[in-house]
């Protein structure tokens, strides 16, 4: 008889996307005459820079010629990729990390959910709350949590580390010892970073009790402010307790694309074991490779031409979180983040829920953004504004807010 993962089973429906669309389709039936704009959008908007492009089209010309035909890509990367990667993003920051320590993928998503596949099911999980929803989920699809709890509204077994505004959004270092810990710094969904001084008092934890971080590092390009870590290896003992992360999706706009990697140094050992030798197991066994063309794209993202275009890509999308934070704040919101990451974390006003700001925001300003509720228990009360919109829309909806 045929019986499935129940682990799956205990997963709640993850309404929040689809609840979202529903509302807004609902309005926009009974509302023809009205211009919604949506600050909630999780995904890039600006085209692919010409240096991608150009990479893209030679990489594709490339494939038409059978001396220049590329099969199967390696399993772990094209060196000249690797390469490139650790150089830009690593040595030259003062990381020591090398070309093969990493491991090319098709995106931060995939790899923040499968990295929890080579630990013991027995492993404790620690995570942010409000949290990037994948790592929770892939931990419970996995085995490795209780049932969820309707009242709490969160898994047993898990730690939840409160990120709330007494603590800045901060988690706090666990009383109780994790084997996993999750960070993603700057964050998504508060917009939060950590500065490598805060950051370094994690790796001391992690090094001290034998946990393992996993440090998800997306929105590493938006940071701002020197005193902000653009990769945990700028602290000291990293090499011994942590895996990172990275993706191409949102500083260079690859979310259609599908590029990013994850790094795993070779001195990282566990139950006596090194993660480097089976991560490699099961990529090889399990992935195929990112595809060539694709990986020419992103190299081009590391030349002189493709940082320059990046960086003003970048910029764009924080001019508009810039104009949301201080807007806002100036029209009297809390709000928090935008500096560092393109989210901004906006508290509700009148002790309002989520659902219910998200609801006046929609009928009274035409703006849509998310409910922080749908992000974890202690994002009640918060919602979430991306500034990955165009800079008009950005502009006309914040003056919708202000105006209410
Ligand atoms: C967008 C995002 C990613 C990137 O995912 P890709 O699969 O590389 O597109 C990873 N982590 C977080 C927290 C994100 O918001």
């Amino acid at each position: 008889m045929v019986t499935v993962n129940h682990n799956y089973l205990r997963l709640p429906g993850s309404y929040l996307f689809s609840t979202i669309g529903k509302k807004v389709r609902a309005y926009k039936e009974l509302n023809p005459d009205k211009e919604v704009i949506s600050l909630g959008i999780g995904d890039v908007t600006q085209p692919l820079v010409p240096a991608i492009i150009e990479a893209l089209h030679n990489a594709v010309e490339e494939m038409a010629h059978a001396e220049t035909f590329h099969g199967y890509a390696p399993d772990l990367g094209y060196e000249f990729l690797r390469n490139a990667i650790a150089k830009n993003d690593y040595q030259d920051r003062g990381c020591d990390i090398k070309a093969d320590e990493i491991f090319v993928s098709d995106g931060a998503k995939s790899d923040s959910g499968n990295i929890q596949e080579i630990f013991g099911t027995d492993n404790k999980v620690a995570v942010c709350d409000p949290v990037y929803p994948v790592y929770v989920d892939t931990n419970v699809m996995a085995g490795r949590t209780g049932e969820y709890n309707t009242a709490r509204e969160n898994f047993d077994g898990v730690i939840y580390m409160p990120c709330s505004k007494e603590n800045g959004f901060l988690p706090e270092l666990p009383k109780e010892v994790p084997d996993l810990i999750y960070l993603c710094f700057p964050n998504n969904p508060t917009g939060s970073a950590i500065t490598r001084d805060e950051l370094q008092k994690w790796v001391d934890y992690a090094n001290k009790n034998g946990c393992v971080i996993i440090y998800d590092a997306a929105y590493e390009a938006y940071i701002s402010q020197d005193n902000v870590p653009h990769s945990i290896y700028e602290c000291e003992g990293a090499r011994t307790c942590a895996i990172e992360l990275r993706s191409f999706s949102k500083n260079a706009g690859f979310t259609g694309v599908r590029l990013g990697f994850t790094v795993i140094p070779d001195e990282l050992v566990r139950d006596g074991v090194s993660l480097h030798s089976l991560w490699a197991r099961r990529h090889g066994t399990k992935f195929n490779g990112a595809p060539y063309i694709v990986q020419k794209a992103g190299e081009a993202v590391y030349s002189e031409a493709g940082k320059a275009q990046l960086k003003e890509q970048v910029g764009y999308y924080m001019r508009n979180a810039k104009l949301i934070h201080d807007e806002l704040e100036k029209a009297g919101f809390s709000v928090s983040g935008g500096v560092n990451a393109p989210y901004i974390w906006l508290e509700t006003p009148d002790k309002m829920t989520s659902w219910q700001f998200f609801d006046y925001l929609l009928k009274e300003a035409n703006v849509v953004g998310t409910p922080g509720s749908g992000f974890g228990a202690h994002g009640e009360g918060f919602f979430r504004l991306t500034a990955f919109g165009t800079y008009e829309n950005t502009r006309k909806a914040i003056d919708r807010i202000k105006s209410l």
